[in-house]
């Protein structure tokens, strides 16, 4: 397994839109292996292919260590729980949603965007279809922060950032910071690419 560099804002990748994965083959399967490699080496609990400069639509989740956000911050009580028979850790391989319900809003972050944070409104409720780590076909309903964190990495897969998706007025307000990442001027504790040096 390898650690990967991870892709940050201003990268080509990261707006582009990745391809469904014909065959499991071994090649997806090592890339589904060094994503979670990066994902936990970079403290992330997901990661879309864009984010390692790889076009194949895959994502990996680990959710397993964390204690579930709202949106101040502060620990979840019981407005938007994941429900516990679901799986905390899983790959991806050519997620479409098969339907959408509600509606809630959380602060995120991304390993692609160091240091931004800012408010989305996403699904509360989300049934996908997928392929799963050995390419058998599933669906599985999910919510809460588990639906968040696969529709975030989803939106990845279609170059989508969730910065696209927060207020303007927002928006502006990070503007500052969106351009030191774009610059390559932070230094995150993880290999990363910069715009400034692909
Ligand atoms: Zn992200």
């Amino acid at each position: 397994m390898s650690i990967l560099p991870i892709y940050l804002f201003g990268t080509e990748v990261l707006k582009k839109k990745a391809k469904p994965v014909e065959t499991l083959d071994d090649s997806t399967v090592k890339l589904i292996f060094d994503m979670f490699e990066t994902m936990h080496k970079a403290n992330g609990i997901g990661l879309a292919a864009n984010q390692v400069g790889d076009l194949r639509r895959v994502i990996t989740i680990d959710i397993s260590d964390v204690t579930e956000p709202n949106a101040e911050g502060e620990m979840e009580d019981s407005a938007h729980p994941t429900s516990p028979d679901l799986p905390r850790t899983l790959a991806l391989i050519n997620p479409e949603i098969v339907n959408e319900e509600g509606a809630w809003s959380m602060e995120e972050g991304c390993l692609s965007l160091p240091g931004v944070r800012g408010a989305v409104e996403r699904a509360e409720k989300v049934r996908i279809r997928f392929r799963d780590s050995e390419f058998k076909k599933q669906e599985l309903f999910m919510d809460g922060f588990l639906a968040r964190v696969v529709l975030h990495e989803f939106d990845h897969l279609n170059g989508v950032l969730f910065v696209d998706r927060v207020n303007k007025a927002k928006r502006s307000m990070l503007l500052p910071k969106l351009r030191k990442i774009r610059k390559g001027e932070l230094d995150p504790d993880y290999p990363v690419v910069t715009a400034a040096k692909v």
